[in-house]
């Protein structure tokens, strides 16, 4: 089928994008890591000439919104450039092979790439029962997820399920629900990209960091990159102005939801989350949920369906 989106003559080192949006999508990485501009051209070798990483991503206890998350970058595409870049050789979701089959490039990824493939880690891990909560062919997660990461070169902890629990770890917590950090503990190289769903841009940023660099991007005492979640949604927020003024939104619908005033009364719990939700926002970068006139409700907060509820309540004065 032909593709209208780049033109063949200037196709760059096997990809299907032309060196104008590669550099754009490099350009655009480096905005949110964030780098100075020049570090798009270093960016842009890596992706072309580092030699492709291994990747297995596992999926537990979730609704595939991470998945769904990863699948929606469109600028450019997952398949245009990042599983160019990368080898993803094992994900339930997406992969073809079914069956006993499906299992082979997993574990024979495990097995002969030791410590040399990166994991991703998809939803809670059940750990009440002895695990008997989420099984895939006869074995717990819990099992699988010790088995895989134990030899990863690192392991990514996508969405808040697989950071913290999630909603499966919400009171009662009836599977005994843990996040990787408590499943798996002393795993040395374990980045944690809350959010309900965790935002592509930063998977893909927290990629595009290592094969640039050969490493993980900093993070900060909760294994959480330090570009992602080093401020809070507050702190960038587009309605800031009009909380500084006091002008707050008080009833859905009113003249101050209408002109775009301040959420915090309507519950927005910007001021409590660390998230670069108001940089990077959602369907490239159109728009995010302030943006839409919803507030915050915190999703990248560990326990946020515990600690930040009722959802439409506001719970402190302070910002
Ligand atoms: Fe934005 Fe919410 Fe902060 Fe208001 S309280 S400025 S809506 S993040």
């Amino acid at each position: 089928m032909r593709d209208d989106r780049f033109d063949g003559r200037e196709q760059i080192g096997g990809y299907r994008i032309t060196r104008r949006r590669l550099l754009q999508f490099c350009g655009a990485m480096a905005a949110t890591l964030p780098l100075p501009l020049p570090y798009s051209e270093r960016i842009a070798e890596a992706l072309t000439s580092a030699p492709r990483p291994p990747l297995v991503w596992l999926e537990f206890q979730d609704c595939t919104g991470d998945t769904e998350s990863f699948l929606r970058a469109g600028n450019p595409t997952i398949d245009d450039l990042l599983l160019q870049a990368i080898s993803l050789n094992y994900h339930e979701t997406i992969m073809v092979p079914a069956g006993v089959a499906s299992e082979r490039p997993l574990f024979d990824t495990v097995r002969s790439q030791r410590g040399q493939y990166i994991c991703l880690i998809e939803g809670s891990i059940p750990a009440g029962s002895g695990g008997i909560f989420c099984t895939i062919r006869g074995r717990t997660a819990l099992s699988i997820a010790q088995e895989v990461a134990r030899d990863a070169l690192a392991v990514i902890a996508v969405g808040t399920c697989a950071c913290d629990g999630g909603l499966a770890a919400a009171a009662p917590n009836p599977t005994g629900a843990l996040g990787v950090r408590r499943a798996i503990p002393g795993l040395a190289n374990l980045v944690a990209l809350p959010g309900c769903p965790a935002n592509v841009e930063n998977i893909t940023a927290t990629l595009v960091h290592y094969l640039t660099f050969g490493a993980l991007p900093a993070c900060d005492g909760e294994g959480r990159p330090r570009f992602a979640y080093g401020d809070k949604v507050h702190a960038n927020c587009e309605r800031r102005d009009h909380y500084e003024h006091h002008r707050f939104v008080l009833e859905w619908g009113d003249a101050g939801h209408r002109a775009g005033w301040c959420l915090k009364k309507m519950g927005c719990k910007g001021p409590d989350t660390r998230h670069n939700c108001p940089v990077v926002k959602w369907n490239q970068a159109s728009s995010w949920p302030v943006g839409a006139g919803h507030g915050c409700v915190g999703c990248a907060t560990a326990g946020f369906w515990d600690r930040l509820v009722p959802f439409y309540v506001q719970l402190s004065d302070d910002a």
